[in-house]
């Protein structure tokens, strides 16, 4: 028989907000073990918290960019839970009423992955296991985090890996986090069921918990997908539960049953206002949200005209674009532009990180200088490529790599007569093009090169070379 394979994901982000969610303390990565703590997040009685309002304004953009609607009155919650890394023994998150709802992230082939919520929520201390002793550090404990839930449209690993990628992509777009899911600032929770080709009900699903991996979440459910079709041809039933992942063996055990689920009584948070958002405050946030990555790599392919190929090595990466943008909207020619950044700059720029900060020492300006003389042939694209390089490696201006005379380039009188020698120096080659060895040219090339120390537009010696030779 043939499986359907049904997941939906809960993916936790940590907001790029300064402070925590209900303290003044610090949100930075890392730190001395519980240096970043108040009393309010270690939960220290009759400490009362206050909401960041920034961390709504974020979870906000989330879900707009996601195309969420906005509940514009929400509260909080608290969640019931006794665990050392939530001193408080409650957390403060949302139940029955979200910040934002009914949302959907688009996949390339057009299929929509629903998004059923996005709410707001505190994350918890971390516990440190060591020689034999648990160690509890509350630096982490209180920074803020959105929760999003999707519905249970993703078919396959395949489709699970594009959806985290795309709101991973969308998320720093917007500027809400960093998502770097190897330092837990982004995390999903993988819920898996079967069900046979055809069938009209969900069956029972298991929920792999914090994957920090977009290739283990991949892996993760390809295993789970064969071993619940195993059980089930095996005569045997699914049983709802929370797995782990263990990435040595690639394989998922079960961690606790339903059985012994917590019951989390929700309650609503009575330290904390009701939460009422100005629609204003709404509108405000959608205009001042950036154009969104798939649109962006749209309009790059049909609009501007850069083939799907480069367009799709520049869109994931913001600053860059803003970087070919300004040089675009300075005059320079969009071939030359994206084609010098994929080409030389990218060479500088060998991780992912490094294409997301973007801190090479050449301004839009510059570049635009430079893909400019680029574009009226008075540069060769070689010069042009070895000068961006120099200039990111330096960072001095245009103007010291080129002077005025390199400008001059060669006139076309003196470049038809030395293509000409050229010619004449190089009877054998001449002789092979003739006969059909379309690379013999090429000694010809390196003549004019040579005589020209480079600045000769090759285009046109060979279009010279080739009317001298017929
Ligand atoms: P919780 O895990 O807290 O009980 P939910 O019941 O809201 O929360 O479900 C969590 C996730 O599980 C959602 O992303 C949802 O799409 C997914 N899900 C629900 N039912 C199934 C199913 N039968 N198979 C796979 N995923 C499912
Ligand atoms: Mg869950
Ligand atoms: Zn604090």
């Amino acid at each position: 028989m043939k499986y359907r394979l049904v997941s939906g994901l809960e993916t936790h982000v940590e907001l790029a907000t300064a402070t925590k969610i209900f303290c003044g303390c610090t949100t930075a990565f890392g730190g001395e073990p519980n240096t970043h703590c108040c009393p309010v997040c270690t939960g220290q009685p009759g400490a009362l918290p206050v909401l960041n309002k920034k961390v709504v304004e974020y979870a906000i953009r989330a879900g707009l960019a996601t195309h969420c609607t906005i509940n514009t009155t929400t509260h909080l919650d608290r969640k019931n839970y006794c665990y050392p890394d939530l001193p408080k023994a409650y957390q403060i998150s949302q139940f029955d009423k979200p910040l934002c709802e009914h949302g959907y992230v688009e996949l390339e082939s057009g299929k929509r992955i629903g998004i059923t919520r996005i709410h707001i929520e505190e994350d918890a201390g971390k516990l440190v296991h060591e020689s034999g002793y648990t160690f509890v550090d509350y630096n982490r404990g209180g920074v803020p985090l959105i929760e999003i839930v999707s519905e249970p449209d993703i078919s396959s690993p395949e489709e699970a890996k594009e959806y985290v990628e795309k709101l991973q992509l969308i998320i720093r777009y917007i500027g809400v986090s960093d998502c770097k899911m190897q330092e837990g600032s982004m995390r999903c929770d993988v819920n898996i069921s079967v069900m046979p080709e055809g069938a009209a009900q969900f069956g029972t699903r298991t929920e792999i918990k914090n994957m920090n991996s977009i290739s283990y979440i991949e892996k993760a459910m390809a295993y789970e997908y064969s071993r619940q079709i195993e059980v089930i041809e095996g005569g045997g039933k699914i049983v709802q539960a929370t797995l782990r992942y263990d990435e040595r063996t690639g394989e998922t055990s079960v961690m606790r049953t339903k059985e012994d689920a917590q019951d989390y009584r929700y309650f609503p948070e009575p330290d904390i206002l009701t939460v009422v958002i100005p629609e204003e405050k709404v509108e405000e946030i959608r205009a001042s949200l950036p154009e969104l990555p798939t649109d962006k790599l749209h309009r790059y392919i049909d609009e501007l005209h850069i083939n799907p190929a480069t367009a799709k090595l520049l869109y994931k990466y913001k600053r860059v674009c803003d970087f070919a943008e300004e040089a675009i909207s300075l005059g320079a020619g969009v071939k030359n532009t994206v084609n010098l950044i994929v080409g030389t700059l990218y060479s500088k720029l060998v991780t992912e990180e490094d294409k997301e900060k973007f801190a090479l020492p050449v301004s839009a300006e510059e570049m635009a200088k430079l893909v400019k003389l680029a574009d009226g042939s008075k540069i060769n694209i070689t010069l042009a490529q070895k000068t961006l390089s120099a200039m990111a490696e330096e960072g001095k201006p245009v103007s010291h790599y080129i002077k005025e005379e390199d400008l001059q380039g060669v006139d076309e009188g003196q470049l038809e007569s030395i293509c000409r020698q050229a010619v004449e120096a190089n009877p054998a080659a001449v002789a092979d093009f003739k006969a059909g060895k379309e690379k013999a040219i090429f000694a010809l090339y390196g003549f004019v090169k040579k005589a020209t120390q480079g600045k000769a537009d090759i285009k046109k010696a060979d279009e010279i070379i080739k009317r001298l030779i017929k």
